[in-house]
This record gives structure tokens, sequence and C-alpha cells, in this order.
């Protein structure tokens, strides 16, 4: 597997925001989003090989229970990424994707495997705003039926909110939150916040690890 790296800290967003966490980079995307905090896993010479067992054994080493699978796009390397998730022990998995890659197919080769780790998926289905609005929407289907993880958006601006508006009703039944781009400041915040207040299956969530400055 191509990877950045392996560190500790809290859970930023999503379902399991605030708890402690092992991370996972993968380097490499398919997508180039403007307001992308990790461009150091698109392109250049920060990464390095390791195989799935390799990650594996040095995760399950770790009494964290959460492990954060992020990049970059873990889904480009699907092969080897679920070898990895199926390697793992008592662990809870969030998988962070951008949703453009179909997620179903993963999930059932993992699920068939009965493994005794718990996988979720973090969707951050991207905006206007991103620069590159790629989703896959059989995705949210499978996590309609599946209740395997949840969505989020991140808003840049109004045109955003615009296009969020108009994906809730097909949202309905799926977990989903909003956070605001944390480098556009309170008012910023405050627009997401009555955005949130006057639409019904959708919450409001700040970017824990911006605010405490972490990664
Ligand atoms: S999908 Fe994520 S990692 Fe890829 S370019 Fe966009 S923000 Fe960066």
């Amino acid at each position: 597997m191509k990877l950045n790296s392996l560190f500790q800290s809290i859970q930023g967003e999503g379902r399991f925001q605030g708890y402690p966490s092992d991370f996972i980079r993968f380097f490499g995307c398919n997508l180039n989003c403007t307001y992308c905090d990790t461009k150091y896993t698109l392109s250049g010479d920060s990464f390095y090989f390791a195989t799935p067992e390799e990650a594996a054994a040095k995760l399950n080493k770790s009494d964290i229970f959460d492990l954060c699978v992020t990049g970059g796009e873990p889904m480009c390397q699907e092969e080897e990424l679920l070898k990895f998730l199926l390697l793992l022990s008592k662990k809870r998995i969030s998988l962070e994707t951008n949703g453009s890659l179909e997620l179903e197919p993963l999930y059932r080769a993992f699920s068939a495997a009965k493994t005794d780790s718990e996988l979720y998926f973090s969707v951050d289905w991207k905006t206007p705003g991103s620069g590159n609005p790629v989703f896959e929407e059989k995705n949210t289907g499978f996590l309609k039926k599946s209740g395997a993880g949840w969505i989020k958006f991140v808003a840049v601006r109004k045109e955003d909110l615009d296009f969020i508006e108009e994906k809730l009703e097909l949202l309905d039944g799926i977990e989903t939150y909003l956070s605001p781009v944390f480098e556009q400041g309170k008012e910023w915040f405050s627009a997401v916040e009555k955005f949130v207040k006057t639409h019904k299956n959708i919450r409001l969530q700040l970017q824990l690890h911006k605010i405490l400055g972490i990664e």
C-alpha cells in the first residue's frame, strides 16, 4: 500500500467525533479539491510502501479502539485496502472517503469475512466549492439500506448550501453532517448555523481537529 503516515490523535468529525483514534493516511487521490488540507498526499514524494500485513500488525498492537482510515482517498487502493481491513482485529474502523467510487463491493467483501472489527464509511460529498463535485450516487442507496456510515458536507459558500438543500430529500434516513470550512471564519459559521436551524435531517458539526490545531 502507498501510505503517507500512521499517527494517533482525536477524531475530529463524524459519528465518533471526540474519541481518541489511530489514523492511517493513504497516499494518492482521484480528486483535487480547492480547500484540500492534505495536498501533500496528492503528489510528490511524501509516501512510503507497506504491505497490508505490516500496517495491520502495527495497528493491532495499539489498544485504541477507533481507527480512522483516511487520505488522500483510500478507495483508490481498494484491493490492498480490503486485505488490510480484513487483517485488523477488534477495531471500530471509520473509512473516510470522498464517495466518488462505489463503496458497497468493499463493504460486502468485508462483511462476508466476519472479522471481529466494525466498518463504517464517513462519506464526504464534495460540494461545488470543492472545485470537483464528483459523487457516485449509488452510495446513498447503499448507506440507507446498510446503515454503515454517514455523509458529511463541507460548505465553503452560499452556492454549496443551495446544492446541499437539493440533496436533502435524497438523504432522508442517512445520518448527515454539515461543516463550515473552518478558515472562512465566524460570519460563515453563522450562515451555516442558520441553514441547519431551518432544515431537517442535517446536523452542524465543527471540525474539532481544526479548532484544536491537531492533525
Ligand atoms: S478528496 Fe479529500 S484528499 Fe482528495 S483532494 Fe479532495 S480534500 Fe483532498
